[in-house]
């Protein structure tokens, strides 16, 4: 019987390190390798020409390099582009690449679908397909970047595409390794957001953890009967107790956790819920990003009026908690938040 080959994408920069020593080689090989995959994007063992021609071939005996092709792009009026692709099982994920001023951020995905149920979200009411692995994970970045511009970088990575990160812990983990890893994507960990519904038990590996990023809490509720409304899974990991453990985050100087809250008509979007809303967040580091819901045919509710979303910035800013309103962008090509469901919105030949 033939040992499968190993997906190099799949490996830590430490795993690929051992990979490569049980090959027989020194450990700055594996660095080589790491640059080739990530800083050059190369695509087979070929391209590595400062490693010799037989390890090269012993590479190819043992392992592989998976590539992740774009299905559809699609781009939206204000330049924001949707990615689908489909992988090896059929399942498809989408990437949102979205310009701004000063910066190109690619949101990305990881898992197939979401298992959390929330109900303002499309992607949550596709249910679970499955995790991605950390070579699909990175091959969005890839493949992204490979359609752009000489010149023209991705500045930012978010993981706010399709799936609750946490819920993919370990791939998602070694994903943000490689992407803050300065022989691979070199990203610095200011640049990267993992957004997530806040699940305990990994939170609190999380802060363990010594690779650094930035981290995003979708609260989204000013209460916890609310949030387990709009969220189920606030009934196991309640608010208060994921604000605990946010309390105790360890955080560099100056920097903050963002705090999502998507505002829906009715539900949380009351002056109530902002001066609620300044009481749990107090003695933690943090900003509020207000996203005005994006409506969908599916989606039983409404966003606010613009007076409404402005009062409750207001009595946040007030308060003394940094508030930005959120317009999310792509709208019209179901590239915004809570839209991802891995379909196109125009049907393609
Ligand atoms: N699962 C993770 C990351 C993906 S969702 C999380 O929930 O944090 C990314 C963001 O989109 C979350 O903050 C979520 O609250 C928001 N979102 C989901 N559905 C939305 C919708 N219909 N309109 C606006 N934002 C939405
Ligand atoms: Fe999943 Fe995030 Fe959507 Fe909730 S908001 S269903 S956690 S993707």
């Amino acid at each position: 019987m033939s040992i499968p080959k190993i997906d190099l994408k799949n490996l830590s920069p430490l795993e690929l390190e051992y990979f490569i020593s049980s090959l027989g080689k020194e450990r700055y090989r594996s660095l080589q390798i790491l640059r080739w995959l990530y800083l050059k994007g190369a695509e087979t063992f070929e391209e590595m020409t400062n490693l010799s021609k037989s390890f090269r071939q012993a590479l190819e005996q043992v392992s592989f390099i998976s590539i992740l092709h774009p299905t559809y792009v699609e781009e939206s009026r204000d330049g924001t582009k949707k990615f689908l692709f489909q992988l090896e099982d059929g399942h498809r994920i989408e990437s949102v690449l979205i310009p701004e001023k000063r910066r190109l951020t690619l949101c990305v995905s990881t898992q197939a679908g979401c298992a959390m149920g929330c109900r303002f979200c499309l992607t949550g009411q596709m249910g679970f397909k499955r995790n991605l692995s950390t070579a699909e994970i990175i091959n969005q970045i890839l493949s992204v970047r490979k359609t752009l511009p000489p010149q023209t970088s991705i500045t930012n990575i978010v993981l706010m595409g399709m799936g609750e990160p946490l819920n993919n812990y370990e791939n998602t983990l070694r994903a943000v390794i490689l992407m803050t890893h300065p022989e691979a994507f070199k990203f610095s960990s200011r640049r990267v957001t993992l957004s997530t519904v806040g699940l305990l038990p990994q939170l609190e590996q999380l802060m363990k953890e010594t690779v650094r990023f930035r981290l995003a809490i979708s609260l989204n509720a000013s209460n916890e009967e609310t949030r387990s409304r709009l969220m189920p899974s606030n009934r196991h990991h309640p608010m208060k107790k994921v604000l605990e453990l946010c309390r105790t985050f360890p955080l560099p100087p100056r920097v903050r956790i963002t705090f999502e809250y998507v505002m829906i008509e009715g539900e949380n979007d009351s002056p109530e819920d902002a001066k609620n809303l300044l009481k749990l967040l107090k003695g933690i580091p943090s900003k509020v990003n207000l996203i005005p819901l994006n409506e969908a045919p599916n989606i039983p509710f409404r966003k606010p009026p613009e007076e409404k979303i402005l009062t409750f910035q207001e009595i946040l800013m007030k308060g003394g908690v940094t508030a930005i309103v959120r317009a999310s962008k792509g709208a019209d090509i179901s590239a915004a938040c809570g839209q991802l469901q891995g379909k196109p919105m125009i049907t393609h030949p």
